[in-house]
């Protein structure tokens, strides 16, 4: 079996025990069994999403979910703000422009985040706004936004509020029905540690009555279809699931509940600190502003003379360990080291190890040690 380390922001690295589940039968999708695995892994993740609400699970990625969040509400030249500080909120826009909706973009500084009172701008300044898209942890750029304060200004308006959590659920904190989230969801193999290519969703009654006056035009991610198959008997999807990876999904989100989650969030959030401190003490830079950094992903500046083949081509076959590059304009500007899911010190140490002796070889004057004595000071 491949032993390379996955330090990236998805898909991440799967425990033995989910390994295990993904290896059993495959059994009808509509029968009795199945119905009791779909429901307790939807109520699963309802817990994690920390909603009352129902759950449904799309077979896809996260982005299919990204899609089925913005298709099922959406009337064409419906005005939507879009609020974009990198690559996934521009893939919220482009998908809201896909459905013929009208995008008022709101964007921020790549490395910074949005305000709540930028939202609350954007929203007087213009009416009809129908919904409100944000990403919970910008992945491309290792921000997170303030979901809770946006939500507080939200109130005050009739406009939805669509969440990205793809790669924040299970590794900060989301409270969906605390924070008034009409549409939340995530994908399996970013911090839930599952494989990738299940997506979850949930939506509240104010969603749902907005999705009851929309002619969707979706066909597959219809969730009136979800919605209707999964309160049937036994408990359903419209089409046929991935089985396997809803067993795996069952697992990494029953490991999660073991731990406890709010346990996981703490161990992300020190395993993001381990990693700021780090890189500094190694003389790099962050990509983001410190104050608004992500508990499941750092951007990293490439270090100068240092070139990205050069860094994340030795870590991989010298070190067996995986690193993320930039996206778009990032691309060869910055590396991310994703720290989520299971990851703890020892994958940590590993990853520091490793970049210590990349960066030494590369010829980027470091003191050997330095970056693995912060991973220890974090952990200790
Ligand atoms: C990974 C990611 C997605 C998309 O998920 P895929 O599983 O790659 O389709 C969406 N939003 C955010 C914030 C992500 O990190």
């Amino acid at each position: 079996m491949d032993q390379t380390l996955l330090m990236l922001p998805g898909p991440t690295n799967v425990s033995n025990r989910v390994l295990q589940a993904i290896s059993k039968n495959v059994v009808n999708h509509r029968s009795v069994i199945f119905g009791e695995i779909l429901t307790e892994t939807s109520e699963l993740m309802s817990k994690m999403f920390k909603t009352n609400n129902q759950s449904y699970l799309l077979t896809g990625s996260g982005t299919a979910a990204m899609e089925a969040s913005i298709a099922n509400i959406l009337n064409p030249n419906d005005k939507v703000l879009n609020v974009i500080g990198g690559k996934f909120g521009e893939r919220l826009r482009d998908i809201t422009k896909a459905f013929g909706g009208k995008s008022i973009e709101f964007n921020v500084e790549w490395g910074d985040c949005v305000k709540p009172e930028d939202v609350k701008k954007a929203l007087e300044d213009n009416e009809d706004i129908k919904f409100v898209t944000v990403v919970h942890n910008e992945t491309s750029t290792g921000v997170t936004t303030p979901i809770k304060e946006i939500g507080d200004v939200m109130r005050d308006y009739d406009a939805l509020y669509v969440v990205d959590t793809v790669s924040s659920l299970g590794g900060d904190h989301v409270d969906v029905d605390r924070y008034g989230i009409d549409i939340c969801f995530t994908g399996s193999q970013k911090c839930l540690a599952a494989p990738p290519g299940m997506a979850a969703i949930t939506v509240s009654d104010d969603g749902w009555k907005v999705i009851d006056k929309v002619d969707s035009n979706t066909y597959y991610l219809n969730l009136k279809k979800y919605r209707d198959s999964g309160a049937g008997t036994p408990p359903e999807t419209p089409y046929t699931p991935s089985v396997t990876l809803i067993y795996g999904l069952c697992e990494a989100l029953k490991i999660i509940d073991e731990e406890g989650l709010d346990a996981r969030i703490k161990k992300h959030k020190i395993a993001a600190k381990a990693t700021r401190e780090a890189v500094k003490a190694l003389g790099l830079t962050l990509f983001p502003k410190e104050e608004v950094s992500s508990s499941t992903v750092t951007a990293i500046n490439m270090p100068n003379g240092v070139s990205d083949s050069e860094l994340r081509g030795t870590m991989r076959n010298e070190y067996k360990v995986e690193l993320a590059g930039g996206q778009d304009h990032l691309k060869g500007n910055v590396f991310r080291i994703g720290h989520m899911g299971n990851t703890t010190y020892k994958e940590l140490a590993i990853t520091f190890s490793a970049l210590e002796m990349t960066l030494k070889k590369l010829n980027f004057d470091i003191n050997l040690g330095v970056g693995v004595a912060e991973v220890n000071r974090a952990f200790i």
